[in-house]
């Protein structure tokens, strides 16, 4: 009998993810090929992380360059990869701020929730379906009951309130409260959006009681809506929100792992020397990646082709009776099915059309391909996403 890459996976790999489906072997734009050269278009990008599709020449050149110039020396000293990106990370969130750099989304968190227990307090509000990583901190804040239990006990202090519910809010935040966390959108839920006053009613209700606010742009962040904030696209917010702390990574150094934590105003300043430390974050390898995705976006002003694509996603998907429900801005689009379909048939399903999709929850696709999917590719997708959900027998 021979022996299949299955067996080997889960001979090494703990069994954490469960076996995947396929083996990947190489990607270029928004397409992937398995071992056995079948071509899959990919509208998951790593989850929200492949923020130049695969193999982007230009993410290529910078991580190769600097790799051959200096690839890591430890934040015992400053590199200019490093602090370009830092300046452009307070540009970003409106100038007054300072950064973290870390190494992935949760660790970005845990900065954060560090920042957060130098105010003195330790009640944090956070709300329910949201997700914030899988390391201690960061799990204490998720809101998911079967992530958390089997780790209790937990950092504590933190409940959880209604998402978008500003008056459930409201009646939870007060004086002990240290930070409210909040999602722009909920990406790992299955893209949940709130009213378009909630960032302002979440704003007004933290300051009135001195508590922070924290914005986890970890999935929405880096032009995923079509803006390089979600919390600043107007298309789904009112109002122009100054937050306390911002977290991203995820798309920020688009698959090379980064994460970064900027700190506002005075909230800047609470963490001091001896506080928090990492021996790889923002090294110059990860930093430069994330530079190379900021001009890219910048060069090929990927920001207003996001919103182009995404529309031709949107009315692609309106005239299929099938989904009823179409919600998100950019490309980060959720969509609710008329039909119940088993998470797993439409995802063979889904495969068997030659494409990669999210199906977070029964009857719920998540799409975050690529921000580079062309024009081609998204038609290419509404064509093979019919011929899936025809395949996992859904009907309107
Ligand atoms: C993915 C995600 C995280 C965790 O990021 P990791 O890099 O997986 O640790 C945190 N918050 C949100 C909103 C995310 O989508």
């Amino acid at each position: 009998m021979t022996t299949t890459w299955q067996d080997r996976y889960s001979g090494a790999v703990m069994n954490t993810f469960g076996v995947p489906k396929l083996m990947l072997e190489r990607g270029a734009g928004a397409h992937v090929w398995d071992a056995d050269g079948n071509e899959y278009l990919d509208m998951l990008a790593g989850i929200a992380v492949n923020s130049l599709g695969h193999a982007h020449p230009a993410l290529v050149q910078a991580v190769s360059t600097q790799l051959a110039t200096l690839g890591h020396v430890s934040n015992l000293f400053a590199t200019e990869p490093q602090l370009r990106l830092a300046e452009r990370l307070v540009e970003m969130v409106g100038g007054d701020a300072r950064v973290f750099l870390s190494n992935s989304g949760t660790e970005a968190n845990e900065a954060a929730l560090k920042v957060t227990r130098r105010t003195g307090r330790t009640k944090i509000v956070a709300t329910e379906d949201a997700f914030h990583g899988r390391t201690m901190g960061a799990l204490a804040l998720t809101a998911t009951e079967a992530y958390r239990a089997p780790f209790e006990p937990l950092p504590g202090d933190v409940v959880w309130v209604p998402f978008g519910d500003a008056e459930a809010l409201a009646a939870a935040v007060d004086e002990q409260t240290a930070a409210v966390i909040v999602e722009p959108l909920q990406g790992e839920a299955g893209v949940n959006v709130p009213p378009r006053d909630y960032l302002l009613a979440v704003r007004e209700i933290t300051s009135r009681h001195g508590a922070l606010m924290w914005i986890d742009e970890i999935q929405t962040g880096i032009g995923r809506t079509g803006t390089l904030l979600a919390h600043r696209n107007p298309e789904l917010f009112d109002g122009e929100v100054v937050p306390d702390l911002v977290t991203l990574a995820k798309g920020l150094g688009g698959g090379v792992p980064i994460g970064a934590t900027v700190a506002l105003g005075a909230t800047a300043s609470l963490l001091v020397p001896g506080n928090h430390g990492t021996t790889f974050g923002g090294n110059p390898i990860a930093t430069a990646a994330a530079n190379a995705v900021l001009d890219t976006i910048e060069d090929d002003d990927l920001l207003t082709h996001v919103e182009g694509v995404g529309e031709i996603l949107r009315k692609g998907l309106e005239a299929d009776p099938r989904v009823t429900e179409i919600r998100g801005a950019g490309l980060m689009l959720g969509l609710t099915l008329a039909d119940s379909v088993d998470t797993a048939t439409l995802v063979d399903a889904a495969l068997a059309a030659g494409l990669i999709i999210n199906v977070p929850r029964v009857g719920r696709v998540r799409l975050v391909p690529p921000l580079v999917l062309t024009v081609d590719d998204a038609e290419r997708f509404l064509t093979a996403f019919a011929t899936a959900l025809d395949a996992a027998g859904v009907s309107p």
